[in-house]
């Protein structure tokens, strides 16, 4: 990006923005080249003034959450990234019928903080949400899920802002989710969902959100530079256990290590690069392929210049 464009994008924004942002510090998993301008809009009107920015000029946009399902090449992202996780943090009660209370969730909200959020208020469908490090918007983005749950259990609606910047709401039954994945049309944002929930007993809901906490210390590396789930589960065996079966846990390239832990996680031993851990992706696919006959495919999202 040159020079008075990045000065033309900063006198436009209400909200921080860091050029050459390097994208290792952004994400979870810690690799990954510099982005041209990583970009925090304060409010809606400031995405839109971002969106219309680059629309006009025709440099490309990407949304990142909390970047912990994500995994950017070495060369970095030209053009902008988007992050809501600075603007869009409100989390609130907007209604309740019967013992169903539902919850309006801005897409940078924590999960953590949205767990807590229900937790304190003794609401119930968001336990097994416990501990995934990213945001309402990203999860939504993904359908995260864990321990049987999914996000679109407790979704009513979510409210995205597109390409031109006018903004729609989607009910329940028009948003098309599937494992991992909701279809929004390109460039689309996630602004909010509307979350339904349920009212419970609190120290129940307390021991779910704490028992799924327990079994995640034990059965994932939650403390190491990862991006979650690399591949997606195939029908039948998951892939951590394909993964284990062949004798790969431990492997590594470089500083990209096959965690000890959980077989489905990559982990950073410091300083790995992007090209080593999608190395190590390759040869983890190549042999699941060659051993079992099953074509793994990634859960994580590959982007930037490799
Ligand atoms: C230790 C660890 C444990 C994890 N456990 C789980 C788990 O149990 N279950 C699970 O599902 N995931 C898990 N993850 C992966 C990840 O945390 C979740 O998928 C999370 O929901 C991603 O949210 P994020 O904000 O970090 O999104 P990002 O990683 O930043 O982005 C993910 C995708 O969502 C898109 N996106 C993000 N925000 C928006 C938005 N506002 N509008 C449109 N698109 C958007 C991005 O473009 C990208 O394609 C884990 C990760 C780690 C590091």
């Amino acid at each position: 990006m040159k020079g008075n464009t990045k000065g033309e994008l900063k006198s436009l924004v209400k909200g921080k923005i860091v050029f050459d942002a390097p994208m290792a510090k952004y994400t979870s998993l810690g690799v990954g080249g510099r982005a041209d301008a990583l970009v925090f809009p304060q409010d809606e009107d400031d995405l839109r003034v971002i969106l219309q920015f680059a629309q006009e000029r025709a440099i490309p946009y990407y949304i990142l959450g909390n970047g912990t399902n994500v995994v950017v090449r070495d060369r970095g992202l030209r053009g902008i990234v988007i992050s809501l996780c600075r603007g869009f943090r409100r989390v609130r009660i907007i209604g309740q019928k019967d013992e169903e209370v539902l919850i309006d969730a801005e897409a940078g909200v924590n999960l953590k903080h949205l767990v807590r959020f229900t937790r304190e208020r003794a609401l119930t469908g968001l336990e097994a949400f416990t501990g995934i490090p990213g945001t309402v918007g990203g999860a939504l983005a993904i359908n995260a899920g864990a321990f049987g749950s999914e996000m679109r259990d407790v979704v009513k609606s979510v409210a995205v802002m597109e390409g031109t910047g006018s903004v729609v709401v989607k009910g329940r039954k028009e948003l098309r989710f599937s494992y991992r994945n909701l279809v929004l049309s390109k460039g689309a944002i996630i602004l909010r969902g509307i979350l339904a929930v349920r009212e419970a007993k609190g120290e129940k809901v307390t021991a779910k959100a704490e028992g799924f906490q327990r079994l995640r210390v034990q059965s994932q590396p939650w403390n190491m530079p990862t991006a979650g789930s690399i591949f997606k589960n195939p029908e039948g065996t998951p892939a951590g256990q394909l993964i284990d079966e062949l004798g790969l846990k431990g492997h590594r390239i470089g500083n990209a290590r096959v965690s000890e832990k959980h077989g489905n996680f990559i982990v950073n031993e410091g300083d790995a690069t992007a090209a080593e851990v999608l190395a190590l992706m390759a040869f983890i696919r190549d042999e699941v392929y060659e051993k079992r006959g099953i074509r793994l495919t990634p859960e994580v999202h590959i982007i930037g210049e490799g």
